[in-house]
């Protein structure tokens, strides 16, 4: 599953290092991204590692979307915010900086302009009450 040595998912889905989980299932984890563009931007990523979305069976993508939809539904519910950003990247020209497939869930307030992208790492501590609220609303 979780099987590339060098990726930085894996070692998180391996538990080698941390991370802020919201929600997981078989197939996907969701979790809080430590360099948030905004409060309570968090990320969707299959277990079985692969690069990009080019990677993966359209099986898998089917997984991952539902997963991601999910995922948006439950910040929507938890934080009310006006708009909600869903993001995906493959290769470095294109923006991706993690080389394990993923989408980003970034909620967005109307006037709010959108953090630089994986630039400044979040306090964990402001992360925690994210994820709570947002996993507290998978269940409703
Ligand atoms: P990409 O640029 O590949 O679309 O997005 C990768 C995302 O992963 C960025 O938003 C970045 O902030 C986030 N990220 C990078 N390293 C880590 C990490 O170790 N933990 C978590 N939770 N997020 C990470
Ligand atoms: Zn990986």
């Amino acid at each position: 599953m979780s099987n590339d040595p060098a990726c930085i998912f894996c070692k998180i889905l391996r538990g080698e290092i941390g991370s802020v989980k919201i929600h997981e299932d078989q197939d996907t984890l969701s979790f809080m991204d430590v360099m948030p563009q905004s409060p309570g931007h968090c990320l969707v990523i299959p277990k079985r590692h692969a690069a990009d979305i080019l990677e993966i069976s359209a099986d898998e993508a089917a997984v991952l979307i539902r997963a991601t939809q999910r995922l948006a539904k439950a910040v929507k519910s938890a934080l009310l915010p006006d708009g909600i950003g869903v993001y995906q990247f493959n290769g470095n020209a294109a923006g991706q900086t993690v080389f394990h497939v993923h989408f980003h869930v970034i909620p967005r307030h109307a006037g709010a302009e959108l953090g630089f992208h994986a630039r400044q790492m979040a306090d964990p501590a402001t992360l925690y009450p994210l994820a709570s609220k947002i996993a507290a609303a998978f269940s409703q």
